[in-house]
C-alpha cells in the first residue's frame, strides 16, 4: 500500500507499510512502543529507546515547532519539476521530527525557525508517482481530501 508514498521508497516491505494508507485516510500515524511507551515519527518498527519490535500505531496531532528549513532549487531526481520548493524540519509536540514541504498557506517571507505549523496530510491527485504527502501549514489549517488546485 505504499506505493502511495513517495517516489522510491523501500517502506512497502516494512513492518510500518500502514503509513501511506493512513495518510490517504487523513491520519498522521507515529508510533509508540508496547513495551516502553517511546513516541517516534516517522513510525519505526523498532524501538529508538529500547529496540523492541513490538509496536502500535498512534495518531500525532501534527502539531510542531519549525526547526530548520530551505529552499531546494537544485532539486534531486524525480522532484525536478516541482523545484523550487522549500522544506522544513519540524518538532512534532509529541515528539519526532517530520520533514514536509511547506504548503500554499505559509508565504515564502513569513518562514521562521521556531514558528508553529500544524503538519497536514494531503493528496495529490495530479501526481502519477505521489499520491500522498504532508506538508506544512497554519496552525489549524485542516486535512481536506481535495487538494486545492491553484
Ligand atoms: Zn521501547
Amino acid at each position: 500500500m505504499f506505493k502511495w508514498f513517495g517516489k522510491v521508497n523501500f517502506t512497502p516491505y516494512t513492518k510500518v507499510s500502514d503509513f501511506g494508507q493512513h495518510l490517504r485516510d487523513g491520519r498522521l500515524m507515529g508510533s509508540r512502543c508496547k513495551r516502553c511507551g517511546a513516541t517516534s515519527f516517522p513510525p519505526r518498527a523498532d524501538c529508538h529507546a529500547c529496540m523492541s519490535g513490538d509496536f502500535e500505531f498512534v495518531e500525532m496531532s501534527g502539531k510542531g515547532t519549525v526547526n530548520t528549513y530551505t529552499k531546494i532549487v537544485a532539486a534531486p531526481t524525480g522532484f525536478d519539476e516541482l523545484a523550487p520548493y522549500i522544506i522544513g524540519v519540524v518538532d512534532l509536540a509529541e515528539g519526532g521530527r517530520a520533514l514536509a514541504w511547506f504548503g500554499e498557506t505559509i508565504p515564502e517571507q513569513d518562514i521562521e525557525v521556531g514558528m508553529s505549523v500544524q503538519v497536514v496530510p494531503r493528496m495529490f491527485e495530479e501526481l502519477e508517482d505521489i499520491k500522498v504527502y504532508y506538508s506544512l501549514e497554519r496552525p489549524g489549517t485542516t486535512w481536506s481530501k481535495a487538494v486545492s488546485s491553484t
